[in-house]
Order: structure tokens, then C-alpha cells, then sequence
């Protein structure tokens, strides 16, 4: 299949730990590395946000991204790309010349316009269909920050639109399917595909990141305040009360100086200061995926603990590592995470609980080591990339089908009067 993704602001060779540069990336590329290893060809639009930018990038055999002039050739925030999503569809569309792909497969819903404008341009009539992945949907993000949302006002109206009309959606999780519906999409057009996680990368075996302190809690992740790292600062005091004081909470994530310059860190640092753990708590900023796993394995347990999750990379990571998850209740992590199977569950927005959940793990080597272990075998069993971009590769095998047949029956019978 030749199969066209669009990734506006989630570019497979950015750096990750940055504000809008997260699972969105690590998911597009490993995805459309694992298509390409399956024997497709793949290309991955998304937006240039530097002058310096190649227009084309061969990642490997059968793979490359291509970065389309789209607005201004510098970083721009997510939520202010929608007036360049029109440039970016006729970039796709120039780029495809006489050869439209098989599929286009929007990531984000800005990308969903886009990827909807472009395959409605071809002009032999043949419309090319149209898969989507939402990784965040405005609903959700909406409930859960109100007014600190900087979500455009028009994808109120655009999001449910484009989940209308693409040909299938692919929910990362359950709960995104019960939002879907909420938002009057049949959910007939959409299936499940879980993230994956980077097998080779992160497993059990390996190099260990030292530490300072008896214990390790780890937080990884985009430094954003819905990510709940405050929570775990919190949990590390209500942790020390408890006695448990040889503890390091280790931060990763943000933007390269996240220590001073990045507002996120200096509002997690003060209040460590205000509760009497600031000793205890090491911001690392942003660290490269090849350090990731070494990081991970260094940890008695890993704190993932948003308000709200989509789907959720890291903690995939953290299991495929063989370590414990603590995880709120919310999103992709009810389906990833297994209660008292490969971590524990916390309800959200509680650090007693988290303290609670954390202070059980690291009394008991035995149960970090149950759960470690076991978060490891279902790592391997369920969430391999391969897997998942077999699951993907059925996905478009429906939506070509249904496409095909939609066009046969509205095309006049042979010999019928026109
Ligand atoms: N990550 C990283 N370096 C960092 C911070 C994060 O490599 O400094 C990676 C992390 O390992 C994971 C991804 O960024 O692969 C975050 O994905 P997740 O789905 O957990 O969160 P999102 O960013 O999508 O909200």
C-alpha cells in the first residue's frame, strides 16, 4: 500500500520532552516505521518549522517525511496552526502529482482537515479515503481545563466534523470510543489500536541510570500541568511523613532548560520548596529516547498520574522496563495498566492515594517485582509496534474496501438511462 500520514505539528524526527512534542511523535514514527518494515510505503507529511529543514527526509527503506511549507518556518503552537492546514493539504497534494496514495491517515484533528482537503482534490474524481487518529479530543481536554484550554473556539464544531466525515477512526483506547459516541459519531467506523512501545529500545535488561537514594520514583513526560507532576510532589511529602525519607522523585521532561527558564519547572520546583522535599526532587529536562530505558530501569516505580490521558506512551515504556506503574484512573491507562496485575491504580487528582499506592511499593520488593515482572510479559504480549500496525493495516484494508464500494453504488448501472 502506499499510505500517506499527516502529522502537522507531531514531526517523527523531532525531539520529544517539549511542550508539544510527545507521544504524538513517538507514535507517528514508530507506527509508520513498523508499516514500512510490513512491506508499505510510507510518507509522512507535517508542517516545516525550521528554514534549515530538508524538503525530504529518507528515514529507511520505504519510509520518508516530508516537510511542507506551511506558515511560518519556525515553531509555532499546536493551537495556532489551523489557518495553515489549507497550505499543508496543497503541499500533500503536490507532492502526490499523478500518484495518490491509498490511504491518508490524519494525526490530530487539525491533520484530519487537512488530510480530508487533500484527498477531495484529486482530479480524476477518485477519492482517496481517510483514516484518523485523534490522540486528544477537544471535549475532554475542555472538561478538564475550562478556560485554560488554547484549543481554537472553531474545533468545537471542526472535530466532531472531521470524525463525521473520514472513512474510519482509530481510538487509542475504550474510553475514547465512548467520547467519540458522545460527540454523535457511529462508532460502526471505528476500531481500537492501542500505542505501541519500541521493543528493542525498552526492556528489562540493560544499563541502570545510578541514584542517589535508597528509592526512585520516576515522572516522564511533556512538562504541562494536566500531566499531574504536582501531584507526585505532593505524594513525596505526604511520603516523607509516612517515613519514608531516602526517596528521589526524578523528573524528566520539558523543555533543554527546564530547570530555570521553562514556567512549569519553576512552579513544580517552588512547591517541592514549600512542602520540604526540594532535596529530594531532581528536574533532568528533556532526555533522549536512548536514554530513556536506562532511566526507567533506575526506577522502583514509575508515577503517571494526568487528569485526563488519551492514550499514554510512557507507561508502556515503564512496563516493557519491568517496573511498576502507579496510574490514575483515567483514559488509555485503565486499558494499559492492570490494577494489582502490572501496577496500581489511583483515583485522579489524589496525592494521598499516590502516596498510599507508592509507599506499598516501595515497602515490598516482592510486589514491585510481581508487578514488574508481569508489566514486562504483557508489554511483549499485547503491545508490540508490529502488532499494532497489523491492527492499522486492517483499519485501511475497511476503509479502501468501504470506499470502493460506496463509489461502485453510486456510479450509474452500465446501460441505465443518464
Ligand atoms: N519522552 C522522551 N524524553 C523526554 C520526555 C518524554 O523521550 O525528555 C518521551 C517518552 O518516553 C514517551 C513520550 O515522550 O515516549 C511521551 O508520550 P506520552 O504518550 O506518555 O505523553 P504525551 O506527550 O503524548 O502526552
Amino acid at each position: 500500500m502506499k499510505i500517506s500520514m499527516i502529522s502537522e505539528h507531531a514531526s517523527p524526527l523531532a525531539a520529544l520532552g517539549g511542550v508539544d512534542a510527545g507521544g504524538q511523535n513517538v507514535h507517528v514514527a514508530a507506527l509508520s516505521t513498523a508499516l514500512a518494515r510490513r512491506g508499505h510505503f510510507v510518507t509522512v507529511y507535517t508542517r516545516r518549522d525550521a528554514p534549515d529543514l530538508p524538503a525530504k527526509v529518507r528515514v529507511q527503506p520505504r519510509l520518508e517525511v516530508v516537510h511542507v511549507d506551511a506558515g511560518p518556518a519556525a515553531h509555532v503552537p499546536k493551537d495556532e496552526l489551523l489557518p495553515f492546514m489549507e497550505a499543508l493539504a496543497d503541499g500533500v497534494v503536490r507532492d502526490w502529482g499523478r500518484t495518490p496514495p491509498d490511504i491518508v491517515h490524519g494525526h490530530f484533528w487539525m491533520s484530519g482537515i487537512a488530510a480530508l482537503n487533500a484527498a477531495r482534490r484529486d482530479p480524476s474524481g477518485f477519492r482517496v479515503p481517510v483514516v484518523q487518529t485523534f490522540h486528544a479530543l477537544g471535549t475532554v481536554k475542555r472538561r478538564h481545563q475550562g478556560a485554560d484550554d488554547t484549543s481554537p473556539a472553531e474545533r468545537r464544531f471542526l472535530e466532531p466534523s472531521v470524525g463525521r466525515s473520514v472513512d474510519r477512526i482509530i481510538a487509542t483506547c475504550s474510553d475514547e470510543v465512548f467520547e467519540l459516541k458522545a460527540m454523535g459519531i457511529d462508532s460502526g467506523k471505528v476500531s481500537i489500536a492501542p500505542c505501541g512501545v519500541d521493543l528493542d529500545l525498552f526492556s528489562g535488561t540493560g544499563p541502570v541510570d545510578s541514584r542517589p537514594r535508597r528509592h526512585r520514583i520516576l515522572s516522564v513526560g511533556r512538562l504541562v500541568p494536566r500531566k499531574g507532576v504536582d501531584l507526585v510532589i505532593r505524594a513525596l511529602a505526604h511520603l516523607k511523613e509516612a517515613g519514608f525519607d531516602d526517596v528521589e522523585l526524578l523528573i524528566v521532561g520539558g523543555g533543554e532548560a527546564a530547570g530555570n527558564q521553562d514556567p512549569e519547572a519553576r512552579r513544580l520546583l517552588d512547591l517541592a520548596r514549600n512542602l520540604g522535599v526540594a532535596d529530594q526532587v531532581e528536574l533532568r529536562g528533556q532526555v533522549s529516547r536512548e536514554e530513556m530505558p536506562a532511566i526507567f530501569r533506575s526506577a522502583d516505580a514509575v508515577a503517571c498520574t494526568p487528569w485526563y490521558e488519551p492514550f499514554g506512551i510512557v507507561p508502556l515504556e515503564a512496563m516493557a522496563c519491568g517496573v511498576p506503574v502507579v496510574a490514575a484512573a483515567v483514559g488509555g491507562l485503565t486499558d494499559s495498566v492492570v490494577n494489582h496485575g502490572t501496577g496500581l491504580h489511583v483515583p485522579p487528582r489524589d496525592p494521598e492515594a499516590i502516596a498510599d499506592a507508592l509507599a506499598a511499593l516501595l515497602a515490598s520488593p516482592e510486589l514491585r517485582d510481581k508487578l514488574g515482572r508481569a508489566g514486562e510479559r504483557r508489554a511483549k504480549a499485547r503491545f508490540s509496534w508490529s502488532r499494532i500496525a497489523a491492527e492499522t493495516e486492517k483499519s485501511y484494508q475497511l476503509a479502501i474496501a468501504e470506499t470502493a464500494t460506496a463509489t461502485a453504488t453510486s456510479l450509474p448501472m452500465e446501460g441505465a438511462a443518464l
